[in-house]
């Protein structure tokens, strides 16, 4: 029964997301629309929008992309004032799940108020489960109400305190931005897991999952929100405090490997920089003889190129991606997930043939991938495979927000590298080690006794306690029906 909760809450309650936030510009919305589809990369179920302007608040929230929702005047008019934020979110959940579209609105004593929030809390159950006690009645299955819940609850009376007030009890990874009536409020956990960054538009503040949100609509980059900072945008400008006890930072390791955009500089790096260099390390931890470094397309391309540039062997695009299917991962059954595959990636056979190939990809979570990849470059005629991964086996799910299957779906946590390799039917498998994932972050080593990152889902080293994984909380019986396919 724990369990199946366990397994249930990581279904229901895990999403990748991006969010975004403008005070002080007239053309916000059109602005956070922009921001949001830089971000689309970070979920791409559904998108929304929260504008204010003359004591009201303007919504447009839709399933699916940004550019199919916000692309029209009248939309974006229709978002009227000077702030807005907004938010884009992959869940596992089908479309029926409207109620679950971010920015989350509610109307409080103090007035209204807009949440939107990256990453996921530990204690999700517990909370809901203490707030239901209370006379809480929930709309959704999204962990951003229950922010709603705390800071209605909540006995300060302005809402930057009823905000932290809210914050102190939520355990787990947040990265969110807020909209009252007359701020913007931006905070980031404790151990600074999901990325959050702050930039200048002329005189108006800037807030952007990730920089390439504010390089599309050309903010100035000023500095990344600070771990357990929060930041108030208001008439009188900004203000920041620290009101959460201090932990160590625990950034997100596998943001760099997979999931922010190469373009982007998080933590002060550069994505694309780190990626190259995971691709050099790999290259000096693992080479083997071969005549040519092929990446899978998009997530293996850097990587691939620090490979071959350090190994000095010629990088070709031996496998080609069709642009217009979305990211795998996302089709909710094997069976689709599969056709996603052919679907997504075509051989490209004059550079395979008769070859010794080493094929670079970023990660291997199922090994689904891997195995029609491995499968169709076979196809295309080449002699050897040699695959290099760009991160550690990935042996544990993520709890703070990075969307992962179930252990026991995780091949590498069923399985070592030599089964792996036969599994997906290659003639030698190498993965990164985890201090060669760290040198190419630029630390000398992984501090074990003290990581400078999250790498849980490497490592089993969980940096925040899962609270929900005790069982305190059970799963709502309504939310039941949003229990991935599997
Ligand atoms: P598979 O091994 O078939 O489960 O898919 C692994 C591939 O999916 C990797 O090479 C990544 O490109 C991509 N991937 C890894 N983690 C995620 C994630 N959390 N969400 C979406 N895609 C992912």
């Amino acid at each position: 029964m724990l369990d199946d909760f366990y397994t249930e809450s990581d279904d229901v309650l895990n999403d990748e997301c991006g969010v975004f936030a403008v005070y002080g510009n007239d053309d916000a919305a059109a602005h956070t629309a922009l921001g949001l589809h830089a971000l689309q990369h970070r979920g791409q179920e559904s998108a929304g929008i929260v504008s204010f302007s003359n004591n009201q608040f303007f919504s447009h929230k839709a399933l699916g992309h940004v550019g199919d929702n916000f692309n029209s005047k009248d939309v974006i008019e229709s978002l009227e004032g000077n702030v807005a934020i907004g938010h884009v979110r992959y869940s596992t959940s089908g479309d029926k799940h409207t109620r679950n579209i971010q920015p989350v609105f509610a109307e409080f004593t103090f007035g209204g108020l807009a949440i939107a929030h990256n990453g996921n809390l530990t204690n999700a159950g517990v909370l809901r489960k203490d707030l239901i006690k209370e006379g809480s009645i929930f709309q959704s299955d999204m962990d951003t109400e229950i922010f709603i819940h705390l800071i209605a609850t909540s006995k300060y009376l302005r809402v930057a305190d009823r905000i932290v007030d809210a914050l102190k009890k939520a355990e787990g990874a947040y990265s969110l931005v807020a909209l009252s009536q007359k701020k913007i409020i931006a905070a980031r956990d404790p151990h600074g897991v999901r990325p959050l960054v702050m930039g200048m538009l002329g005189s108006a503040y800037v807030f952007s999952s990730e920089t390439c949100g504010l390089d599309i609509i050309g903010a100035e980059y000023v500095r990344d929100v600070e771990p357990g900072e929060l930041i108030i945008i208001d008439k009188d400008g900004f203000h920041s405090s620290k009101p959460f006890a201090q932990k160590n930072q625990r950034f997100c390791v596998f943001e760099y490997v997979y999931f922010s955009r190469p373009d982007s500089f998080v933590e002060g790096k550069q994505v694309y920089d780190v990626r190259n260099k995971i691709g050099a390390e790999l290259a000096k931890e693992s080479h083997v003889k071969a005549d040519v470094v092929v990446p899978v397309p998009d997530s293996g391309v850097p990587a691939a190129l620090g490979y071959a540039k350090e190994a000095g062997l010629p990088f070709e695009l031996g496998i080609i991606r069709n642009h217009y299917v979305g990211r795998t991962f996302i089709e909710p059954t094997d069976h689709v997930r599969n056709l996603g595959v052919k679907l997504k990636h075509n051989a490209n056979k004059s550079v395979l043939e008769g070859k010794d190939v080493i094929l670079v990809d970023d990660s291997i979570v199922r090994g689904t991938t891997s195995k029609k990849i491995v499968n169709m470059v076979r196809e295309a005629g080449a002699k050897k495979i040699h695959m290099r991964i760009a991160s550690p086996p990935t042996t544990d799910p993520c709890f703070y927000g990075v969307d992962t299957p179930d252990k026991d779906k995780l091949i590498a946590a069923n399985h070592d590298v030599s089964e792996i390799a036969k599994i997906i039917g290659v003639d030698s498998l190498e993965f990164v080690t985890i201090d060669g994932l760290y040198r190419a972050t630029g630390e000398k080593s992984r501090k074990n006794d003290s990581p400078q990152y999250c790498d849980a889902c490497f490592t089993a080293e969980y940096p925040i306690e899962v609270a929900d994984r005790g069982g305190a909380a059970v799963p709502l019986p309504l939310f039941n029906d949003t229990k991935r396919n599997k």
